[in-house]
């Protein structure tokens, strides 16, 4: 772990970082990549660090501008990229498969000589190129993008991963992103560090996970730095994390160690009491952050049909007083979401692979007391309706209702009122008058 100190550097640092290249005061720290999915490490991403004699370790933020208005940037840029090759075939060495990153910059993409010297170099100490992956960023190619382009799919062609680093929502991302040969994107970690709290963060997050994989890249969230934004970003179906959650930039020789300790969060019994503190500490923050008119209602979905839950997710999150907090395609996915999300409300299918919707509201409400379930279904059987009704429903609408009537009656059940399709309540009343149970509300 390092922390860096920040001083003023000296005048003559271009002519110190060139011979701090070759005296070896310069050194890379690694920071691990997992998989969200499975909590799988994909492998590191290398961060140069300069071990200056007087003035103490600087980041890279205090030497690379420089290193890029004198040119030294290509030879430092050499240097990163073999060293990450060497450690990356020797952790290989040691049994450990893993993917090694570098960051490129402006100037490397004009350089014609790199894609020949990263070919070299991993012949030279035998990597496979698949292992080695460079990250650029959007600013690198905007003065001289054919050029720039071509030498990346030159990197390519020869097996390497390009990834867009700090990607964000600017309108120039996402042009980009269509003409750039990339593999995957780095979300920005501005977006990702506030987005619990935050839900416009929250919605650019997704929009931008799911405008990536429509595009067939991975996305990698930066800045991952605490329990609820990694189960967030699961729910939402982001690919990698990155961040102090997962574990800092160390040294080389703290990779094993790191590897060793390192357990998923959500597969560790042990973690998941605090995961659900975590969460419950951020649904209040953000809770806390929408006083003006009253908080907002956070809503879960569960609907196996894709379309038809994208369609209710964009709905229900573009109306005022509501946020979806999560959605799944089956009971098993919702129970993770709302184990950490705290829905206010759930919206439930019934007919679903697996356990179906009303069995899921019964567990539901065993976990969260205080949460309404407004069921939404196909299903206007005696059965399905008879059921809804033991299990507590607070509504039940039919799925050929109108947006504005599941919306007004969503409204109703966050209120703490009850609403039944008229074609429901006609049935419930007739179970009332045959001296059935209780019908809702
Ligand atoms: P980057 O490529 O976006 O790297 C991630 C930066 O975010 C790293 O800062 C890392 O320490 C920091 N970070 C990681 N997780 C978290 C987190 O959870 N919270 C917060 N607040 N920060 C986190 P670092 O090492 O200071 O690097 C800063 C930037 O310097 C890098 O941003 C990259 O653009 C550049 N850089 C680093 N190494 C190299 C290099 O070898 N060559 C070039 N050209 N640029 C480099
Ligand atoms: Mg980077
Ligand atoms: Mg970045």
């Amino acid at each position: 772990v390092t922390d860096a100190v920040y001083v003023k550097l000296p005048t003559d640092t271009s002519i110190s970082l060139e011979h701090a290249i070759h005296a070896g005061q310069l050194r890379l720290d690694y920071q691990p990549q997992v998989h969200l999915k499975d909590g799988l490490v994909r492998g590191v991403e290398a961060l140069v660090r300069w071990d200056h004699p007087t003035a103490g370790t600087l980041p890279p933020d205090s030497f690379i501008p420089m290193a890029e208005r004198t040119g030294v940037i290509r030879q430092l840029t050499r240097w990163v990229i073999e060293q990450a090759i060497q450690q990356a075939k020797q952790w290989q060495e040691e049994g450990l498969q893993l993917k090694v990153s570098a960051n490129l910059s402006v100037q490397d993409l004009h350089d014609e000589q790199l894609p020949d010297y990263v070919a070299s170099k991993l012949k030279t100490w035998g990597l496979d190129p698949s292992m080695l992956e460079l990250e650029i960023t959007e600013s690198m190619i905007v003065d001289d993008p054919v050029p720039a382009v071509r030498r990346l799919l030159r990197l390519r062609a020869m097996g390497i991963g390009i990834s867009l680093d700090d990607f964000g929502m600017r309108y120039s991302s996402l042009s980009h992103l269509r003409v750039l040969p990339v593999n995957g994107i780095k979300l920005d970690r501005s977006y990702v560090t506030d987005m619990v709290a935050d839900r416009v963060d929250a919605r650019i997050v997704r929009s931008v996970i799911d405008l990536a994989h429509s595009l067939g890249h991975e996305v990698t969230a930066e800045g991952v730095e605490d329990m609820a934004t990694w189960s967030q970003l699961r729910i939402h179906g982001c690919d990698m994390a990155q961040g102090f959650f997962v574990g800092r930039p160390m040294g080389s020789d703290e990779v094993g160690e790191w590897l060793a300790s390192w357990r998923a969060p959500h597969t560790d019994p042990e973690r998941k009491e605090a995961e659900i503190a975590a969460a419950q500490e951020n649904a209040a923050a953000a809770a806390a952050g929408t006083t003006e008119g009253g908080r907002e209602t956070r809503v879960l979905i569960l609907e196996d049909h894709t379309l038809v839950r994208q369609s209710l997710v964009k709905t229900v999150s573009t109306e005022p007083g509501f946020v979806v907090i999560g959605e799944a395609g089956r009971a098993e996915e919702a129970v993770e979401a709302a184990g950490v999300m705290y829905p206010d409300l759930a919206l439930l299918d019934i007919s679903l692979p697996g356990i179906d919707g009303i069995d899921f509201a019964r567990q539901l409400r065993s976990q969260h007391p205080g949460l309404r379930v407004l069921f939404l279904t196909m299903r206007d059987d005696d059965e399905a309706i008879r059921r809804a009704v033991e299990v507590g429903a607070d509504g039940y609408v039919t799925k050929n209702s109108s947006t504005e009537e599941l919306l007004g009656a969503m409204r109703i059940v966050a209120s703490g009122g009850s609403y039944l399709s008229p074609s429901i309540a006609n049935r419930v009343m007739s179970f009332a008058t045959s001296g059935d149970r209780r019908l809702v509300g």
